[in-house]
């Protein structure tokens, strides 16, 4: 019996959890995947985007800041202190929330529930990859048993009863796994996929040089040095591309037959904190929209990533100085998705609250990161927002469920304002506030 469990060990799963068990909650958090992080980590998604100066909500992130500069890990850079070290994390998120006391659950999902009549979750299935709950010996037992199917299908499945349920899975799995009803995006409306990947090998140093060369903007190709070593990023739109000095190389590039025009249609790179020679990527993107729910669709898309990673990274080698020794070192653990399944809420957040800064009682988290809608063509791109927002905690609670909640990009808000409030330190703000409110409900 657990006071909550938290399914999906992802970015606001984390902070979830974290809160949770600090508060003294029996916590369990069910990971898919072997390590903890979700995009942060294994999305090799870096940095986090600045959202302001928000006080809301950040206890847990000022804790990933201090633990991760411990290491070496972290650095601030242009004012923004979620510049993390992606590989390094997985390790220290797991410390942190171990000694938090958090039960974690790894290479688990979840299969079934049980609700009662009046809208509560009672009991969720959790079904491991590898069955650890009977040794062997006992494992051969029951299935050489006259049980029938019914028991036999136990061997791989854990019931576990909780009083709150958290859907931090980014696809809100478990939510549709308990028939929640979704928002539905507009005619034209959905985000572009990306797979990130990263280069070692890079001489920075040589490399930020060369880009001063071709691009004085500093704010486009920001450059610092920071603990004597050089940080710098770079971001190119091919429809915005008389923007950016580099752009002739990649025309040339195109020309020459070693990129595509859809190879540029978004790119952009950082260096990453405490490695010297490693340069992350935010891109390729995939230039059409795509069902995230059709395999052999999402089968086609990852191929097409792929090779515009061996076509992007040979290009890099080719025309950038700096990247002459350098070699592909890590790809993304799987297609980036930017928005899939909203749940609906007890509060729907719109574009409206966000651009006209409505106040809440119950805030989660506070922001000024920008509408973000990736699509190619002119009108890509970011729409500024210059005051902040808030996010009120209804827009986790699920509709149908008084003992559902969600946290991450698969919140109760439209189409627009979920492509602002989707970035990472909102996420984090979001599985903390969650939590808090939550213990709140249970500790008065
Ligand atoms: C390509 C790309 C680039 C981005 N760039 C930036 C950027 O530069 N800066 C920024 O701040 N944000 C960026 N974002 C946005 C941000 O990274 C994500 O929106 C955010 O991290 C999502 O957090 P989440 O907790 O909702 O999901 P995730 O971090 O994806 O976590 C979900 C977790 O749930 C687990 N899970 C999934 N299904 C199940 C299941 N059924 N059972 C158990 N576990 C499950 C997953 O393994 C994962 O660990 C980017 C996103 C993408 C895709």
């Amino acid at each position: 019996m657990f006071d909550v469990v938290v399914i999906g060990g992802g970015t606001a799963g984390v902070a979830a959890a974290y809160t949770l068990s600090v508060n003294g909650l029996k916590t369990l958090l069910i990971e898919k995947k072997d390590y903890l992080g979700g995009e942060m980590t294994g999305g090799l998604v870096v940095p986090m985007m600045n959202t302001g100066a928000s006080l809301i909500n950040q206890d847990f992130f000022n804790l990933m800041v201090a633990e991760m500069s411990k290491i070496g890990a972290q650095i601030e850079f242009q004012g923004n202190k979620g510049w993390f070290n992606p590989h390094a994390l997985k390790v220290v998120l797991n410390d942190i929330l171990e000694k938090a006391g958090v039960k974690i659950m790894y290479n688990t999902t979840v299969s079934g529930f049980v609700a009662s009549n009046d809208r509560k979750i009672l009991s969720i299935t959790a079904s491991g990859q590898n069955s650890n709950k009977y040794r062997l010996s006992e494992y051969n037992n029951m299935i050489h048993s006259d049980n029938n199917l019914a028991e036999k299908s136990k061997i791989l499945l854990e019931h576990i009863e909780t009083i709150y349920v958290i859907d931090a899975t980014g696809n809100c799995d478990f939510g549709k796994l308990c028939n929640c009803n979704f928002l539905e995006n507009k005619s034209g409306e959905n985000q572009l996929v990306s797979l990130r990947f990263c280069m070692r090998g890079v001489d920075i140093h040589k490399f930020g040089e060369f880009l001063r060369e071709y691009d004085s903007d500093t704010d486009v190709t920001p450059i610092e040095i920071i603990n004597g070593k050089m940080h710098l990023s770079t971001a190119f739109t091919w429809d915005k591309q008389d923007k950016w000095g580099l752009f002739p190389l990649f025309q040339k590039a195109v020309t020459a037959g070693d990129l595509t025009v859809e190879d540029c249609n978004y790119f952009q790179l950082f260096t990453v904190a405490g490695v010297d020679d490693e340069i992350a990527f935010n891109c390729p993107r995939y230039p059409e929209i795509i069902d995230i729910y059709d395999d052999k669709v999402v089968s086609d898309t990852y191929k097409w990533l792929n090779d515009s990673i061996i076509r992007i990274a040979g290009f890099c080698k080719k025309y950038f100085k700096g990247f002459e020794n350098a070699y592909i070192s890590q790809v993304a653990d799987g297609i980036g998705i930017r928005c899939s399944r909203r749940i609906k809420g007890k509060y729907v957040y719109t574009e409206e609250d966000l651009k006209g800064s409505k106040t809440f009682d119950n805030p989660v988290l506070e922001s000024n990161y920008p509408i973000d809608v990736h699509k190619t063509g002119k009108d890509s791109g970011v729409e500024m927002v210059y005051k902040s927002y808030q996010l009120p905690v209804e827009s986790l609670m699920s509709a149908d469920f008084d003992n559902l909640f969600v946290a991450g990009r698969c919140l109760s808000a439209d189409f627009k304002a979920q492509s602002a409030l989707r970035v990472q330190k909102s996420c984090l703000s979001m599985g903390e506030g969650v939590a808090k409110y939550i213990v709140k409900q249970i500790k008065g």
